[in-house]
């Protein structure tokens, strides 16, 4: 059996702590490693080790740290087949998925070579007699990353590329599920230059994270993962005075509007509910018909659509279209789930439940599901199930369209289907949710934006990568700054104007 280890100085090292968990292949339900879960001990030392590290690295100058994140794109590029092999062995995604991971963290690392111009400084130059001032963003010093299973390489890189950039020693816990990809982003960084202690990765659970909580050194922390870890980590990081960011979790609506291309809708759907099988904080889990002659037209081009899904492992080519969920409590929590919405009266109009592949019988497949006729207060429509179940809520106006996207407790995403520029704009406009698409069921913003959610989706008040990172990461000096100029005024005791 695989024994994994944590990453610290630059090197592997072993788990001392003697508690380890399981890394499952999610396609056979066999256990292929097992990952050492750090104790509080474990966790400090590699703190104070990236605490005496991390002066140097940041007065290196932003050009320097931005060329490492330059060789490391390259590096990401070369090893790309590797890395998304490695994914798809213990996430259980298609082999396209888990690159497409990949690349949408090579994109956060290619937005950071930008770091010298997005550090720059304000300057004023003669703010008042002989007086400049001036600004600049330094890093905080030690922060940490604490990240959830369903994308682990593209939250990872998500978190450290701009800490790293802005000159902090970074602090990554992955999630302890498939843990082996952050460990590879940590050398393909040292290969393209990272010094030693400057990307500590420490595998653990709860007591890791208690641990980062309640390390004086680490200065900020964040998090991606469930709602419910997300308020707890944002209350206790906050309370130990440090600068928390927390993601958490969603229930994405997409509402189709009577004028919407019937075909594009449905095959958006399918994408973007089912694919990875449901486990994407942007998928969409909800899909809201406005009237029942929309509703009626949907559900019939949905159901041969599923009827046609291939469902297998990742070895099995790149025409499946979703692979097993994470976990088997993952499997069960979906279908103990789906048992509900029969009990609280949804019509199941595709039923996955006897879903089994041949060969594979104990891999954590689950078969896709559809439902109709949901509504808001049953628990398939109010809790985030995370996989590939869609629930269809058919409302009777964009009004109450509208008003369900906004009354739900989640605010990652949502997206509208219409040929209507008005009643597209007009939703953009009111919905409070962060992420919005028109036509476009996944809006996940690029690099260059900035990615985050409303509501119980997101606590703390700046988003994950873009300018906002830059921010997050960095805090701001500002210097009033008089050379000798003869004036000695004597003391001052109210707020000095500018002349
Ligand atoms: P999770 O909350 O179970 O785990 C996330 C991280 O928290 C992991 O590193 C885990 O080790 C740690 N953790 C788990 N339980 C903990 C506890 N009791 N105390 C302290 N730490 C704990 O989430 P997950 O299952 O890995 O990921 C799926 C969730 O993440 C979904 O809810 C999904 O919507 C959400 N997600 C959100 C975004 C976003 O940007 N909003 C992106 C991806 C995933």
């Amino acid at each position: 059996m695989q024994e994994l280890s944590h990453w610290v100085n630059g090197q592997h090292v072993k788990g001392t702590s003697g508690r380890f968990g399981d890394v499952f292949n999610p396609a056979t339900g066999d256990v292929q490693a097992r990952v050492p879960l750090a104790s509080i001990a474990e966790l400090d030392a590699a703190v104070a080790a990236a605490a005496a590290a991390q002066p140097q690295w940041g007065a290196t100058n932003p050009q320097r740290r931005a060329r490492v994140m330059m060789e490391f794109v390259r590096l990401l590029n070369r090893d790309m087949d590797k890395l998304a092999e490695a994914l798809s062995r213990e996430h259980g995604k298609t082999l396209p998925d888990a690159k497409g991971d990949v690349q949408r963290g090579l994109e956060v690392a290619e937005f950071c070579i930008g770091a010298p111009h997005l550090l720059k400084g304000e300057f004023t130059d003669s703010a008042g007699p002989g007086i400049d001032m001036y600004s600049m963003r330094q890093p905080l010093g030690v922060v940490a990353g604490i990240t959830p299973f369903n994308f682990p390489a593209m939250i990872p890189m998500w978190k450290f590329a701009p800490a790293l950039v802005c000159g902090n020693a970074f602090i990554l816990k992955p999630s302890e599920r498939d843990p082996s990809v952050p460990l590879m982003l940590a050398e393909l960084l040292q290969e393209a230059g990272l010094p030693d202690g400057i990307l500590q990765v420490i595998n653990g659970d709860k007591e890791a994270v208690d641990a980062i909580l309640d390390n004086p050194i680490i200065q900020a922390v964040g998090f991606v993962g469930s709602t419910p870890i997300a308020e707890y980590i944002y209350g206790r990081g906050c309370a130990n005075g440090k600068r928390v960011q927390c993601f958490g979790g969603a229930k994405n609506h997409m509402i189709i509007m009577p004028d919407a291309d019937m075909d594009q809708a449905a095959d958006a759907l399918v994408g973007a509910g089912y694919g990875a099988a449901g486990e994407r904080c942007m998928a969409i889990s909800v899909a809201v018909p406005v009237g029942d002659a929309t509703a009626d037209a949907l559900i019939e081009r949905l159901i041969p659509r599923l009827e046609k899904l291939k469902v297998g492992p990742y070895t099995a080519g790149n025409d499946v279209d979703y692979g097993p969920v994470v976990t088997a409590a993952a499997k069960a929590n979906i279908h103990r789930l789906v048992e509900t919405g029969v009990a609280q009266g949804a019509k199941l109009v595709v039923d996955g439940r006897d879903f089994s592949l041949q060969g594979y019988e104990n891999g954590f497949f689950v078969g896709p599901h559809l439902f109709d006729h949901v509504t808001p207060d049953m628990d398939i429509y109010r809790k985030e199930i995370f996989g590939p179940v869609l629930s269809t809520v058919r409302a009777q106006s964009y009004e109450e369209a509208l008003a369900l996207a906004m009354d739900h407790e989640y605010g990652n995403g949502t997206a509208i289907y219409t040929r209507d520029g008005d009643t597209a704009r007009d939703f953009a406009a009111r919905v409070n949710i962060g992420m919005i698409g028109i036509n476009v069921p996944i809006p996940v913003p690029l690099a260059y934006h900035t990615f985050g959610g409303w509501k119980k989706s997101a606590f703390g008040d700046l988003n994950q990568h873009g300018p906002d990172a830059f921010r997050f990461y960095t805090r701001t000096k500002t210097i009033t700054a008089r050379w000798p100029s003869g004036i000695k005024e004597g003391a001052a005791f109210n707020f000095k104007q500018m002349d």
